[in-house]
């Protein structure tokens, strides 16, 4: 995990950022012909195929993400209480990045513990 996000949203970011990677390789190279002429020819096609290899390679990764996205279990986020995706038995929440996990045995509080210590710290909010 590069990023403090969850499983999900980290699968987007890299399909978004091959697809800019693509598509800029695409542009640089169709520039190259602009800027050397002949010899830019040569960056032309080399940008393109990279381009292209990128492109494909952040269809995959959407690809992969629809398809773990189906098998992701949803729950209620104990700390916001938004509807989230966990892929794995440990993920992070997509909206408040607090980290949730199935497992008991690394869990350090769990849900219901959250909620009393919230009850507790603030009574006057439970009405
Ligand atoms: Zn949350």
């Amino acid at each position: 995990m590069f990023f403090k996000s969850s499983k999900i949203n980290e699968f987007r970011l890299w399909g978004l950022l091959l697809t800019m990677l693509g598509m800029g390789l695409m542009v640089l190279g169709t520039a190259g012909v602009v800027f050397w002429g002949q010899s830019g020819k040569v960056v032309a096609g080399i940008g393109l195929v990279i381009g292209l290899i990128a492109m494909l390679g952040s269809l995959a990764i959407y690809f992969i993400a629809g398809m773990l996205s189906t098998s992701a279990v949803q729950l209620e986020c104990p700390e916001c209480h938004k509807l989230t995706k966990m892929l794995g038995k440990t993920d992070r929440c997509m909206f408040c990045k607090t980290m949730l996990t199935l497992d008991p045995d690394r869990a350090n509080i769990t849900a219901e513990q959250l909620q009393q210590q919230k009850t507790a710290a603030a009574p006057s909010a439970e009405t």
